[in-house]
């Protein structure tokens, strides 16, 4: 067993996420938007309930309002008229009297319980119909079959939310749901944090962009659009510089304007040892970053750091090891910086179903499909060929094995630490 810490040169993933978070900080600037264009935008403010929802006392059944205390031996009251959503009953129900309501209508002065229409036996022609009954024609006998419960059927005030209750905190990522919240609330804007703006460089003369001809020894750049996709859901501005040849020059224009324009930066390639010439040495120039070996696997080269206006995040190339460090590394750093810190991830216990390739030394984050066996279990499978080039074990994959630093080969039917992919890296 070798103790990751002790692998000389390399940085433990805790440690170098524990650096990143340190050097990243929240943006300040806010702006107002509509509730409606406010999906996954990070609340500045915390939204406190100006009112109770529901606002009354309503019914939750269409039937019949009554105070129960007034029902006599033959369970019978006299109807005297209704309510209606939106059009409430004006009067007070006395002993003795019940009213037509509706769902969602308000609870009668008088009444404290409801009956839903089934249990009735309505003595009016037709129960249901809204035409069929009205106030010319009350004192009709409505008999209650079952026994009763005081409050019965009704949906109090406030008991969803009451009013000066805090609904959402500063720091949320509004959901659909939340926007609904918001409807009901009768808010109609929200203050929100201003939304980042991620630059992407992809380094490397052997990169063609998708629709452009390969030669000879090229090969079809992927990992800007897999990081675009997966900032697009974080709900970052992305903003794409494109393919940038292996050139002090280019690189440093590419940098400046990557700088000038975003608030932090994805290259990816040119970090690893041997490669790393013009981009460390332009770095260096730009500003003040780290080249990191990170025990992980994939992706152990990794640099970090800030340019003048910007941080950065250097990426290795191999198309895996950039969407998981990106994954890992880089995406809960930009939750920071968007006053969202993301939640902590839920981890299984699982069985195995395949031996696990694992030499001791780094944290392995593998892919694999979580599923339900016939017997109730869940079990993982590896998605096969482990490759940081493999962008398919990605692809076919819904979790990560992740399997700590010391952990050496695994046998089939052992368990393990899964984390299901979240909506950054799947639907
Ligand atoms: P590098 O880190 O530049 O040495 O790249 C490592 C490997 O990843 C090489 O095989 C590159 O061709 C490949 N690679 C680098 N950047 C990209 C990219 N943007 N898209 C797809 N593959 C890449
Ligand atoms: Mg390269």
């Amino acid at each position: 067993m070798v103790d990751c810490c002790s692998v000389p040169g390399l940085l433990p993933f805790d440690q170098a996420l524990a650096k990143m978070l340190d050097n990243i900080t929240p943006v300040k600037e806010t702006e107002q938007v509509l509730i409606e264009e406010a999906l996954d935008r990070v609340l500045s403010k915390v939204i406190v309930s100006p009112l109770n929802v529901p606002p009354h006392n309503n019914s939750a059944m269409d039937g019949y309002a009554f105070s129960l205390s007034s029902l006599d031996h033959l369970h019978r009251l006299k109807l005297v008229g209704r309510s209606m959503a939106g059009e409430p009953f004006q009067g007070e129900c006395l002993q003795g009297e019940c009213i037509r309501i509706m769902t969602g209508a308000k609870m009668p002065k008088g009444c404290d319980s409801v009956e839903m229409q089934e249990n009735c036996e309505a003595l009016i022609q037709d129960s249901t119909s809204k035409n069929s009954f009205s106030k010319d024609e009350p004192n009709r006998l409505i008999r209650f079959l079952h026994p009763q419960k005081i409050g019965n059927h009704i949906r109090f005030a406030g008991e969803d939310i009451k009013k000066n209750q805090v609904v959402f905190e500063k720091g949320r990522k509004l959901s659909a749901i939340d926007i609904g919240v918001l409807a009901s609330l009768g808010v109609p804007t929200v203050n929100v944090f201003r939304k980042l703006t991620v630059a992407l460089i992809s380094t490397g003369d052997e990169l063609k962009l998708p629709g452009k001809e390969l030669k000879e020894g090229d090969i079809f750049e992927s990992n800007s659009f897999t990081l675009a996709a997966m900032l697009e859901k974080m709900n970052i501005n992305v903003l794409k510089l494109g393919v940038v040849k292996d050139d002090k020059a280019a690189i440093t224009d590419a940098f400046v304007k990557a700088d000038k324009e975003a608030d932090a930066i994805f290259s990816s390639g040119g970090v690893s040892v041997g490669d790393a010439d013009y981009t460390k040495i332009v770095l260096d120039e730009l500003g003040d970053i780290s080249f990191w070996k990170i025990a992980m696997k994939p992706g152990k080269p990794f640099a970090f750091g800030r340019l003048i206006n910007s941080v950065f995040f250097g990426l290795p190339g191999n198309p895996v090891s950039a969407t998981v460090t990106a994954h890992m590394l880089a995406v809960p750093a930009l939750a920071k910086m968007q006053n969202c810190p993301n939640a902590t991830p839920i981890k299984l216990q699982v069985k195995t179903v395949t031996d696990i390739r694992k030499s001791p030394g780094r944290i392995d984050f593998q892919r694999g499909v979580l599923s339900t066996h016939s017997n109730g279990e869940m079990m993982v499978t590896s998605t096969g060929n482990q490759g940081s080039g493999v962008l398919t074990s990605l692809a076919k994959a819904n979790c990560y094995i992740i399997l700590p630093a010391e952990q050496g080969n695994l046998k089939a039917n052992e368990v393990v630490t899964v984390q299901l992919f979240d909506a950054i890296i799947q639907h």
